[in-house]
């Protein structure tokens, strides 16, 4: 358990240790929404599911806005999550956590992996990856190929490396609350990840897995879409010696056409169902509808909706829906 302790500085060791610690006492989710835009239905869907088992389990619903990606954010939008979220009588426990005020965390843990031999230096042009990623390529798997680079080619030639994690053979894997256990070869199917780009950006896996251990998250609810990018965040955690928490990912939510929503794209959030005439109560409803919580029409706040559920009931409706979208996605 305590691998990582040789690894980190002494106090980013003490801080792993105590989220790991904290992880064992009781419940501890979070919300975790990049800043990219308004929140559509599927991203208030799924804060209003992790705030309700959060509350039901008597633990705590942490936000933290990742916020790394800075030309991704978009002026305003985090003021509008947090809006958002109140509104809908979501209130999340302590201060809101900004990735961007974190980065000295990630950065030592950066470092502690380097000077283990964990990271290589990665000279793979963007085009040069967009052949990996093309129809006749590796399928967007990492081949590895700077593995054996020359520890000083970034200096020699004045440009900086982007740093990947060396994965080593074998599967990754984790707990998976609404479908069979996570697993994804390494090497085969994941590929060596990048956790610090070229540009200097520090990657979302990197950021997520220190987060999840430090903040001592027991249970990570969030949306299908990001089930493969759990193994990256599982091996980051492995190298630093820990465990992931629990994963349930949840079905996306799909429009008219079948098609997900995208938060950039400007897919439909509460602005579009107030100007509809939706107050809280009637998107509360829609919302737990969507996951067949309540009956369609249902009209309730979160604390109503909250009284009406125990764990247990919860568990099963969200069972029931993931079963649900898996079938249909197979018919
Ligand atoms: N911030 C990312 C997103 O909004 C990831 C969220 C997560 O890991 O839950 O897609």
């Amino acid at each position: 358990m305590a691998s990582f302790l040789p690894l980190l500085p002494q106090h980013l060791a003490e801080q792993v240790s105590a989220g790991l610690r904290q992880r064992e006492q009781g419940y501890r989710g979070r919300f975790a929404p990049s800043p990219t835009g308004a929140m559509h239905c599927g991203n208030l869907r799924t804060a209003l599911l992790g705030w309700l088992e959060a509350r039901l389990q008597g633990g705590a619903w942490l936000l933290r806005i990742d916020d790394l990606d800075t030309p991704r954010n978009r002026p305003g939008a985090s003021e509008a999550i947090q809006a958002d979220l109140l509104w809908l009588g979501l209130a999340w426990d302590g201060s809101v956590l900004w990735q961007s005020e974190r980065r000295g965390i990630y950065g030592s843990v950066l470092s502690g992996l380097r000077r283990q031999g964990w990271l290589y230096g990665c000279r793979c042009s963007r085009r040069m990856l967009a052949d990996i990623s093309a129809p006749h390529g590796l399928g967007g798997v990492y081949p590895g190929s700077c593995r054996e680079l020359a520890l000083g080619w970034g200096m020699e030639q004045g440009r900086c490396p982007s740093w990947r994690l060396r994965l080593p053979a074998g599967a990754l894997c984790w707990q998976e609350r609404y479908g069979p256990p996570g697993e994804l070869d390494g090497p085969q199917a994941v590929g060596d990840v990048v956790l610090r780009r070229a540009d200097g950006f520090l990657a979302y896996h990197l950021a997520t897995a220190v987060d999840e251990l430090v903040l001592g998250i027991s249970d990570v609810l969030r949306g299908s879409d990001l089930w493969g990018a759990t193994a990256a965040q599982v091996a980051v955690m492995a190298r630093l010696g820990a465990s992931p928490p629990r994963y349930g990912h949840l079905p996306l939510w799909r429009d008219g056409q079948g098609q997900r929503l995208s938060k950039r794209e400007g897919s439909e959030g509460l602005a579009g169902l107030r100007a509809q005439g939706l107050d809280a109560p009637a998107v509360v409803g829609l919302l737990a509808a969507s996951a067949g919580l309540v009956p369609q029409g249902a009209r309730l706040s979160a604390a109503e909706l909250l009284q009406e559920l125990t764990p247990s009931c919860l568990d099963a409706c969200l069972r029931a829906f993931s079963d649900g979208a898996a079938s249909g996605a197979k018919t």
